[in-house]
């Protein structure tokens, strides 16, 4: 049974100045925290705690680290809370175990592959320091040692999601030990006949295993050192589960499983691990397709070696890796075998997703002491992307960034379309709540909403801007369709016909067959953008159309650019309800512009369109000076008519109550209406209103400004 006195001894031995007296404090704490606990298997509790800080010690982890594994189920099974780990210990331990507690409240709940990987990914971010990874695993693989005792749903369970999260996170780290003895015991127990089958098996065998090994270790050695090649050669039986997976994978049984021995050869230098296996080329005759080079190449978690398969003494196939002794700590420590190596060059890796290990080897060098290093070392792995849950527990992966939105249209687009709200965790949170890691989303809906435009600033995802794109493409085609078919109504009626009786689907399906149209909606559509004039659509199902003259004096103002649209329209249309007359064109199609929505009293400028009159901005419209000038044409207002528009009015205050009473009071008091308003709150306590008035004029709108600016919390009010 492990001691605190093993504990403290293996820190010495690799860590002369640790501190132990916290390792001591902390194995005092659990001791008395977790007395009277037992384990399933009878043991009294604190048994586990140790034998976790004592794999931390395997792994020659800093002194929080060690601390923090004795720690580790404090506060998730007994009485102690963060803030006593805290006094205790301080922030440093006490962030290690409270990742600890989060992380144990995950539970992986669906098997999927895909959710798989996203949860080791969702892991990885959530644990923001490395460190408590590695704790988790060592956690991990004690209880898996540990296994036995529990009832057997249970460890089917367990084994399971460790075979599926925590092995391959071992090997992603590049762990290989723990690694390979979790997917051993994994085995064990999810397919306990086979896994005792192969250990019966590779048992049985030993002796003529053994003296094979060690025929080949000779032949090599030999030969290494005829070169002058100092090396170390081992041979060993690989680990049962990767025996397994070569008989699933091959479909043969343990009889056909050649390559059961992997030799390894350690050698000093870099470039002696090329003419090592020159040298083993020579000997054994290679399989093609078999050499790797992960020297020059190194795996993700930083693994390098030269992997080759040749064909042995007795015909059989052999597996050899070649590495030199610094590569081979790594390839069984990974990242815990950094702080280790003071001095030496760390190859190139992944640029991208590795660029922490890049700083890491910067760091290494100015540090003494491996917490120090430990502290420093984060992970940002993941930082580009969030996992979050489903109500149902399934795992979905984002961008950063990602706001309820991007989360609404990945569950379906009818959710995306609907999407009012969010609950994170249970908590409301407004629209643009960017999502983290760990939240479980649920979105509200309700049927009569609809995206909008600014939601196309919320998102992130393609998939969400697809979709808000196409549904207020959808509506503009509605909005184009609506024009159109007035733009020939009026010039039907205008001709003497009846626009119900030649208005038809019948003739509109004729209109679109001969214009090469899809749809008669299209027809209508490309009527109401002005492709095309009413005239000529009419003509293809009335040939003997003949569109009215405009009556006299319609078309006396008309000139320059002015001309050339009334050529479409001939006819003066004023179709929107509130058109506006500007001076200078006289009748002709005016179309507000959405995006600035000009008041009379404002400067205006107009921008033709073909067929579809003129659209009046206010003269600083930011889309009206990135038109085309020579489509500009000056305007202004004839005479201030009624008119009522919706404007928006974004207000920054102060998060405080009352002021939103105080803000509706202005607008109250100035006899205008709100038609919409709302509040978001940002994380420096302001509040963002927007406000939708109707309002008739620009001079209203100043004064309410000014009013509005007046109150005491408000920090700007503008129009939007
Ligand atoms: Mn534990």
């Amino acid at each position: 049974m492990v001691t605190l006195n093993d504990i403290l001894e293996g820190v010495k031995a690799y860590h002369p100045e640790a501190d132990l007296d916290i390792i001591k404090h902390a194995y005092e704490f659990s001791a008395q925290r977790h007395a009277k606990q037992t384990r399933r298997t009878g043991e009294p509790f604190l048994i586990h705690p140790i034998e976790v800080a004592m794999i931390l010690v395997h792994l020659k982890l800093d002194v929080a680290s060690i601390a923090a594994g004795l720690l580790h189920d404090t506060v998730e099974d007994t009485h102690v809370t963060l803030e006593e780990v805290e006094k205790e210990f301080g922030p440093a331990i006490a962030n290690l175990v409270d990742g600890l507690t989060k992380l144990s409240k995950l539970s992986f709940r669906t098997s999927r592959e895909k959710q798989a990987e996203n949860f080791r990914k969702m892991i990885l971010a959530m644990a923001k320091d490395i460190r408590v990874i590695l704790i988790k695993l060592a956690d991990r693989l004690h209880n898996m040692r540990t296994l036995e005792a529990l009832a057997e749903e249970k460890q089917q369970r367990i084994a399971q999601e460790t075979l599926e999260i925590y092995a391959p996170l071992a090997n992603r780290l590049g762990i290989s030990w723990i690694k390979s003895e979790l997917e051993d015991l994994s085995l064990r127990y999810l397919k306990p006949d086979m896994y005792y089958r192969l250990v019966q098996q590779v048992a049985k065998k030993k002796k003529e295993r053994e003296k094979y090994i060690e025929l080949v270790r000779n032949i090599i050695s030999e030969k290494l050192s005829q070169y002058n090649i100092h090396s170390e050669v081992s041979g060993r039986s690989k680990h049962l589960y990767s025996v397994y997976k070569k008989m699933e994978k091959q479909h043969i049984d343990f009889e056909h499983v050649y390559d059961l021995i992997a030799f390894r050869i350690l050698v000093e230098t870099l470039p002696q691990c090329y003419e090592t296996l020159g040298i083993i080329h020579s000997v054994w005759t290679p399989v093609p397709g078999r050499f790797k080079d992960y020297i020059a190449m190194p795996k993700a978690n930083r693994y390098q070696s030269l992997h080759t398969t040749v064909i042995g003494p007795y015909g059989e196939r052999i597996e050899i890796q070649i590495r030199t002794k610094e590569m081979h700590n790594i390839a069984e420590e990974g990242i815990a075998a950094h702080w280790k190596y003071k001095e030496g060059e760390i190859n190139k890796y992944d640029e991208e997703r590795f660029k922490w290990l890049r700083a890491l080897t910067e760091w290494q060098k100015e540090l003494k002491d491996p917490s120090e290093f430990l502290e420093t070392l984060r992970i940002d792995l993941f930082d580009e992307e969030v996992y979050v849950f489903t109500p149902r527990g399934d795992v979905k992966e984002f961008p950063k960034g990602a706001t309820p939105i991007d989360f609404a249209y990945a569950v379906h687009t009818d959710v995306g379309n609907h999407c009012v709200g969010a609950k994170v965790n249970g908590r409301i949170v407004p629209l643009k709540y960017k999502l983290k890691s760990g939240d479980t989303i649920e979105i509200v809906t309700n049927e009569s909403r609809h995206p909008s435009k600014d939601w196309l600033d919320l998102v992130v995802t393609s998939r969400a801007k697809a979709k808000i794109r196409s549904y207020i493409k959808g509506q503009e085609r509605e909005e184009g369709a609506e024009i159109g078919r007035s733009i020939l109504a009026k010039e039907l009626r205008r001709g003497g016909y009846s626009p119900t009786r030649y208005l038809t689907s019948g003739h509109l399906t004729e209109a679109a067959q001969k214009l090469k149209l899809e749809s008669p909606e299209d027809v209508l559509i490309k009527v109401g953008y002005g492709f095309f004039t009413p005239a000529e659509v009419i003509r293809i199902f009335l040939p003997d159309f003949k569109h009215a003259e405009a009556k006299k004096g319609e078309r006396e103002e008309k000139s320059g650019i002015i001309s050339k649209i009334l050529q479409g329209t001939k006819a003066p249309l004023s179709l929107r309800k509130d058109a506006i007359a500007v001076k200078g064109v006289g009748q002709v199609l005016i179309r507000v512009a959405r995006c600035c929505t000009p008041l009379p009293g404002d400067p205006v400028s107009g921008f033709v369109t073909r067929g579809r009159g003129v659209t009046v901005h206010r003269a600083d419209c930011s889309l009206l000076l990135s038109h085309d000038a020579e489509r500009k044409v000056d305007v202004e207002w004839s005479e201030t008519r009624e008119l009522r528009r919706n404007i928006k009015i974004k207000v920054i205050c102060a998060d405080k109550p009352g002021l939103l009473m105080e803000m509706s009071n202005v607008f109250t008091s100035n006899s205008i209406n709100i038609a919409n308003a709302r509040v978001r709150t940002t994380h420096d306590k302001k509040a963002i209103n927007i406000f939708e008035v109707t309002v008739s004029d620009a001079s209203q709108v100043k004064k309410i400004l000014k009013q509005l600016e007046k109150i005491e919390g408000v920090v700007s009010a503008a129009r939007l």
